[in-house]
């Protein structure tokens, strides 16, 4: 295989869509973005125009390879990574969707789901899909399209109408209609995919009203499933890599072996850990979900996520000021020793995984008179560790074994002090990879394995380079006396509000 050829990485994120070319030894060539609208027709609820992200995906993918100077013909193969649950239902016929695409956010389906819960379907639907039952997951969602769009019903009767999470979405306008799939990893988010048996469920499709004839064939997540049509990209290129986000993020960091994890810092955190061929089944309020479907193997995966990473560093610099730049937050805090009694939890807008607390909210405890922003700002970045070594904590709780090491990536890993506190909490080595963005590349890997275009997966991990390791530095003793002085905090922080807000 020549090593002057590319991958392209299509990588549809929530607020926007891109495209970057990797060459062989995994190394960046080209990026475009372009962000899109977000729709906010109620409180709590969160669209997408389905056409726009189609289109905004289609104008970065020719300018990229424009762009990238690469030639079409050095394009080898084509990989998805995408936003998770978001749901597009559309005519197989015209090609339109039938309404704008539900976002994993919005949170209209809630009600729906309470009632799933009163009538016990919680085990159940945890059994078949590892998933707790939530508005996030595209099933409900698809419900409600169903019951709500005008005529929608009649038409998936007649076998018209498609389902697609945004990756089918965008193979089917890649390949010109040709081609309705999915993968493994975005099926396993929608609460009708049964991730042992590997299939559609009967008993789920049955329970949410759901007819079979709207769903996508569901694929692993490398292999060919189509090719680009000529009007598009000249040269027959391939699309043979599909996984969703944080599953594509898990495979760029090249957590392939059981036990390795990594952790996305961005907006929210993002943890995920490869548990290997067997499913593990939380009972530390962590999802399960599939991790990748290679070379006819499926790995599993824990999964848990922190709703507010980064943006407590946003909101130090939005909020109340304290901040010019996200990245002045590491300078500020080391104008301290340390937090100074200060711990903040923050709770702004309640707490993910593991405490799962709609009522909770953002809190400040320990304020003196010698309090100053500079203790605000370490109380909050260390905020950001507490919460993801509460995830690990539970991971290693249901696996029973203590993580290795960390791998970590997403915009707030530029901070230093954050990486070396994460170390120091954990109590586990922390490793920032020199290539951070390990979401498209995980697609790109993707696709590339099943095109022959890398060889292995030892081929490719192999090139996972290290840029630098954060090892535990503090004492076992005051680590400790640390996160049992976050829990005190937290448990202040829960049941604040009275009444959940969307
Ligand atoms: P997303 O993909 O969720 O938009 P990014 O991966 O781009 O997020 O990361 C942006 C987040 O990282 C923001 O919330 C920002 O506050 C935070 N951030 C960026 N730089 C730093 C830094 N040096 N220290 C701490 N947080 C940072």
């Amino acid at each position: 295989m020549s090593t002057t050829q590319y991958i392209l990485a299509l990588d549809q994120g929530t607020t926007s869509s891109r495209a970057i070319i990797f060459d062989h030894s995994g190394a960046i060539k080209q990026v475009n973005q372009k962000e899109f609208k977000q729709i906010y027709p109620k409180p709590g609820w969160v669209e997408h125009d389905a056409n726009e992200i189609w289109e905004s995906q289609l104008e970065v993918l020719q300018a990229c390879v424009k762009e990238g100077g690469t030639g079409l013909d050095s394009i080898n193969a084509i990989g998805i990574t995408n936003q998770r649950e978001t749901t597009v239902i559309w005519n197989r016929e015209t090609g339109k969707p039938i309404h704008n695409a539900i976002v994993w956010q919005d949170r209209r389906t809630a009600s729906y789901c309470d009632s799933l819960k009163a009538a016990d379907k919680a085990d159940l639907i945890q059994d078949k899909t590892g998933l707790v039952i939530d508005a996030y997951f595209s099933g409900t969602k698809i419900k409600w399209l169903l019951d709500n769009v005008d005529g929608a019903r009649g038409l998936a009767k007649e076998g018209k109408l498609a389902f697609g999470t945004i990756d089918s979405w965008l193979v089917w306008n890649l390949t010109g209609g040709q081609v309705h799939v999915t993968d493994v990893t975005n099926a396993s988010r929608t609460m009708i995919y049964n991730i042992k048996e590997l299939k559609w469920d009967t008993e789920l499709l049955e329970l949410l009203d759901i007819p079979a004839s709207i769903l996508p064939e569901v694929k692993s997540s490398s292999e060919v499933y189509g090719k680009v049509s000529a009007d598009i990209l000249e040269g027959d290129v391939p699309i043979s890599g599909i996984a969703g986000d944080q599953q594509s993020a898990l495979f760029g960091q090249m957590c392939t072996k059981v036990g390795m994890a990594k952790s996305t810092y961005g907006t929210g955190c993002f943890l995920m850990m490869n548990t290997g061929t067997e499913v593990v089944k939380s009972t530390n309020n962590l999802l399960s979900t599939i991790a990748w479907q290679v070379n006819g193997e499926t790995h599993y995966a824990l999964e848990g996520s922190v709703f507010v990473g980064g943006a407590v560093i946003q909101w130090l610099r939005d909020g109340i000021g304290i901040l010019d730049n996200a990245s002045d937050s590491e300078a500020l805090a080391k104008e301290v020793e340390d937090n100074g009694g200060i711990y903040f939890v923050p709770a702004l807008t309640g707490l993910g995984a593991p405490h799962w607390d709609a009522y909770a909210r953002g809190t400040i405890l320990g304020i003196t008179r010698g309090t100053n922003r500079s203790h605000i700002a370490r109380a909050a970045i260390e905020s950001i560790c507490y919460q993801v070594n509460d995830v690990v904590k539970a991971m290693e709780g249901d696996t029973g074994k203590p993580l290795a090491e960390l791998r970590v990536d997403g915009g707030a890993v530029a901070n230093n002090l954050l990486l070396q506190f994460q170390a120091d909490i954990l109590r586990t080595s922390v490793a920032r990879p020199t290539i951070l963005e390990t979401t498209a590349l995980g697609a790109a890997y993707l696709a590339g394995l099943a095109t022959g275009f890398w060889g292995s997966m030892d081929e490719i991990a192999s090139q996972w380079g290290l840029d630098k390791k954060f090892e535990p530095e503090m004492e076992n003793v005051k680590a400790e006396a640390y996160t049992t002085e976050w829990n005190r905090a937290i448990g202040r922080a829960k049941s604040w509000i009275q009444e959940e807000q969307t």
